[in-house]
């Protein structure tokens, strides 16, 4: 847990990826599905931003809206000052060359006839890098990279382990040489002491290469080990946000809370009588309920929930917050509905705390 957290006398990096009030509906044929109802998230560059949350929260939704795999509703994502919104399909084509993902299962898309030279070559065959001769000594350097060797490169992918198979994943990520790579739930199908190694994999990679991650996961240990700032989803929604290691430590939204007491390592000594286990289901994203979507759930839940639903407020230094027990009239909301065009959102803040 030694990287993460804000670095004493390191200035912030410049912001790599920024989404604002990310909305994504799916009209299917009965029902309108609010996968993603206003998320806004920044990653700063070389930093990992976690996103956690129970199934169906809307991380993978978020995940491929980041990369503009899916189109959202609404809202407005930038790469590197680029407005993704406003790109042509055949720039962002293009742009995919810095922006790459990772799946749970990345070989499982792929023809398990397929052999590692055309794995992890096909990206840079497609974004014209690399090709013949050239082409395959770029794939050897990068499996020696991701811990394969350079005997692998005409096996077939089907003849490797789960975490074999997520190292070739995470050398056709970076064979484009990205500047952010999504993970989502990149380690979950794998056991713990695999993922412990891909994990770190990951964590070298991104010293050596100066990558930023999104790093989704439902695995809150998982997140904590990985991310710098982790935010917590909720039927399509961030209720909490805040520095990885004290966002565990010390959870505020009774959501998180909730995540964290059901994880037994995390649980606070003191807290352990008042246990608080997930009670409930998430309702569902095509009929969320009124006021704090999280309410018919919540042990705290009051009147107010019931009716008014609460925004991202700034309650500490490190820390938002949509929940009304935080919610002092005085706090503005950290992301103004309106998007403010000549201003990043956390300079706004920053002078109400
Ligand atoms: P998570 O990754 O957190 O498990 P997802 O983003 O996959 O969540 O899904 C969020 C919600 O959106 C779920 O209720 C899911 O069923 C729904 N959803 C995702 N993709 C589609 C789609 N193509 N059509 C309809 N509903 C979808
Ligand atoms: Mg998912």
């Amino acid at each position: 847990m030694t990287e993460s957290g804000p670095r004493p006398g390191e200035a912030e990096p410049p912001v790599l990826f920024e989404a604002r009030d990310l909305v994504k509906r799916f009209r299917t044929r009965r029902h309108v599905v609010q996968a993603v109802n206003g998320v806004s998230l920044r990653i700063p560059r070389g930093r990992t931003v976690g996103l956690v949350g129970e199934s169906g929260s809307g991380k993978s939704t978020v995940a491929r809206l980041a990369l503009r795999l899916l189109d959202p509703t609404s809202g407005e994502l930038n790469f590197d000052g680029i407005d993704l919104m406003r790109v042509s399909r055949a720039e962002m084509r293009a742009l995919r060359r810095r922006m790459q993902i990772v799946f749970q299962d990345p070989l499982g898309s792929l023809n398990p006839r397929m052999r590692v030279v055309n794995a992890v070559g096909e990206p840079l065959a497609v974004h014209g890098l690399a090709k013949g001769r050239a082409l395959v000594d770029r794939v050897v350097e990068l499996l020696e990279r991701v811990g394969l060797s350079s005997a692998d490169v005409y096996k077939f992918s089907h003849q490797f382990s789960g975490g074999q198979a997520q190292r070739i994943g995470i050398a056709r990520a970076v064979a484009t040489d990205p500047d952010l790579i999504v993970c989502d739930e990149a380690v979950s199908a794998l056991d713990v002491s695999v993922q412990a190694q891909v994990l770190n994999l990951l964590k070298r990679l991104q010293a050596e290469l100066g990558l930023s991650y999104l790093f989704i996961a439902h695995d809150l240990n998982v997140v904590r080990y990985m991310a710098d700032e982790v935010c917590v989803m909720y039927l399509g929604q961030v209720v909490e946000r805040g520095d990885g290691d004290a966002l565990f430590r010390d959870p505020r939204h009774p959501y998180t809370r909730m995540l964290v007491a059901a994880v037994p390592e995390f649980a606070p000594a003191e807290g352990k009588g008042r246990r608080s286990v997930p009670r409930g289901e998430p309702a569902s994203p095509s009929d969320p309920p009124p006021g704090c979507r999280f309410h018919p759930r919540c042990p705290e839940a009051m009147r107010r929930c019931e009716q008014e639903a609460p925004v991202l407020r700034r309650i500490a230094a490190d820390r938002v917050v949509a929940c009304h027990l935080f919610d002092p009239a005085d706090a503005p909301p950290v992301y103004s509905p309106v998007p403010l065009p000549d201003s990043l959102p956390d300079s706004t803040e920053a002078s109400a705390t």
